[in-house]
């Protein structure tokens, strides 16, 4: 069941050359779970997720998914990208993006049948959508654009998400309906990993939480991960020495 199986990281440490983005990171992460990674700019959240899914050599350690190295979890994983790293202009609909989630299955010489069709129907309507199908992505809401996102990876067939500062951008509203839609598919099994900067949301809102600052500063349910000790370690914020002279 994929309810049951953990991400384990084992003394996983990250390079870009010489310098450690990720240093010495041992945690379970929990499917079925509602996952945050916080941590201040710079502190490896987007690191550890594309590590997560395969695809940066790890300079030590190991990440494995039950026994699978994260590279053989396809079509189970899926990972979206920071708005801003999208081209926005490409001339492509939600439908055309949402059908790309087939592509790895179809193969050069696939056809897009009737039951692939089928599919990325039932992936619009599973994230409302229907109506915007044949839109153009740049004529989509931060929301929408989001949620296009989700329906591909959806057609993809994928139960474990994961997001790089999904709700950068997104006004109340979007927000609380992304919010909403994690909360549905936790009840499914559905896993969400989600690097988050906006610490109350994800106080709120996640059940997990790895709190990062290249190294692991602390992991676990949310309540205890983010404790306000914990956040001033990651943030390297001190007290005031109160009466110290200058
Ligand atoms: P976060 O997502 O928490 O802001 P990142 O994982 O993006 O952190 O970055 C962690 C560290 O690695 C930072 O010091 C960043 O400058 C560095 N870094 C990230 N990506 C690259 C890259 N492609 N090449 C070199 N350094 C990088």
């Amino acid at each position: 069941m994929a309810g049951h199986d953990i991400f384990r990281l084992s003394d996983v440490s990250v390079h870009y050359g010489r310098r450690a983005a990720l240093e010495g990171i041992t945690a379970q992460i929990p499917c079925g779970a509602l996952v945050a990674l916080v941590g201040p700019n710079g502190a490896g959240k987007s690191t550890l997720l594309r590590s997560l899914l395969g695809w940066l050599p790890l300079s030590r350690g190991e990440i494995r998914l039950g026994d699978e190295h994260p590279r053989h979890l396809h079509p189970r994983l899926a990972y979206l990208p920071q708005r801003l790293e999208i081209d926005w202009d490409f001339p492509i609909s939600v439908r055309g993006v949402v059908s790309q989630g087939r592509w790895p299955a179809l193969g050069l010489l696939g056809r897009f049948n009737a039951a692939e069709r089928e599919r990325v129907d039932r992936a619009l309507e599973e994230l409302d959508l229907t109506a915007l199908a044949d839109e153009q992505i740049r004529r989509l809401s931060g929301g929408q654009q989001q949620r296009m996102f989700l329906a591909r990876a959806i057609a993809q067939g994928a139960d474990i998400f994961l997001l790089d500062e999904p709700f950068n951008g997104l006004d109340l509203a979007a927000s609380a309906e992304l919010l909403h839609l994690f909360q549905r598919w936790l009840g499914q099994g559905r896993t969400v990993i989600a690097a988050v900067h906006d610490l109350p949301l994800a106080r709120a809102h996640f059940s997990h939480a790895l709190l990062l600052d290249t190294r692991l500063v602390a992991a676990g349910p949310t309540a205890e991960a983010l404790s306000e000790a914990n956040i001033d370690l990651a943030y390297h914020r001190r007290m005031p020495v109160l009466g110290a002279r200058p």
